[in-house]
């Protein structure tokens, strides 16, 4: 089955005004690229970057379960949707960590992106202690089973594999690595939810950059990427869009 390929920016709590020129070169730069590129900036600029993005997709960085109410500082998917956002990153470790979001949480603001009619893409992904001790495979398979919701389609849920000890440090796992969690993962998609599974782009995240987004592109299900560090200056992510 063809998955059309995504390259993702993240770019987590960095970016003002003076930064949507990034978003102009990449429109200009990429406007027939064969994948899908999208940018989730803070949630200030996303609706600025809608209205400049041409083919670029924009998307959040997160959002709340619920539709609206008395929840200070939150933001809702509906919300992500009017500003002109297409996709949500849910379940980023650093969402985990921080914000102490645990798999039911992040199933539920899933289930809300997808009533919103966002894509959203849901991050799994080990600690290192996790990795060390033999269990990265275990801590994936609950991840997955707790954060996807039960009508998960191919269409509207993106995984993205991204090892915590490799989220920007530089460190990356090798191929062979990363080739084993991402045939575990699908094979855990297939099994829950069929040919839908078989649909889901399944995205490595974790120091990719131009230089080593060729090699990790190679990967059998490896879908594109979540590029953090490297998304931030539309010349670096081209590097990597380039590759896809
Ligand atoms: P990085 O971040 O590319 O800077 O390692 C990836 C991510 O957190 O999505």
């Amino acid at each position: 089955m063809a998955r059309r390929k995504l390259a993702a920016g993240n770019w987590k709590m960095n970016g003002t005004s003076a930064m949507l020129a990034e978003i102009d070169t990449l429109a200009r730069d990429h406007a027939d690229a064969r994948c899908e590129i999208l940018i989730c900036p803070p949630a200030t600029l996303i609706a600025r970057m809608a209205e400049r993005a041409g083919p670029i997709a924009v998307g959040g960085q997160d959002c709340h379960a619920a539709d609206s109410g008395a929840h200070t500082g939150d933001i809702s998917a509906g919300m992500l949707r009017d500003a002109g956002a297409s996709h949500v990153i849910l379940g980023h470790s650093e969402r985990r960590a921080d914000h102490g979001e645990d798999d039911a949480t992040v199933r539920a603001k899933a289930q809300a992106a997808l009533s919103a009619g966002l894509v959203a893409i849901v991050c799994v992904g080990e600690t290192l202690e996790q990795r060390e001790g033999g269990e990265t495979l275990d801590v994936i398979s609950g991840q997955l089973a707790g954060s996807l919701p039960d009508d998960a389609t191919g269409a509207a849920i993106v995984v993205a594999y991204e090892p915590v000890w490799a989220i920007g440090t530089g460190k990356v796992p090798t191929l062979e690595q990363i080739g084993e969690v991402h045939a575990h993962i699908r094979a855990a998609l297939t099994d829950r939810f069929g040919p839908e599974g078989e649909a889901m782009r399944l995205l490595y995240g974790g120091s990719v950059k131009s230089a080593n987004a060729g090699d990790i592109f190679a990967v059998a299900d490896v879908d594109g990427a979540l590029v953090g560090g490297a998304s931030l200056k539309a010349e670096d992510f081209g590097g990597i869009v380039a590759a896809l």
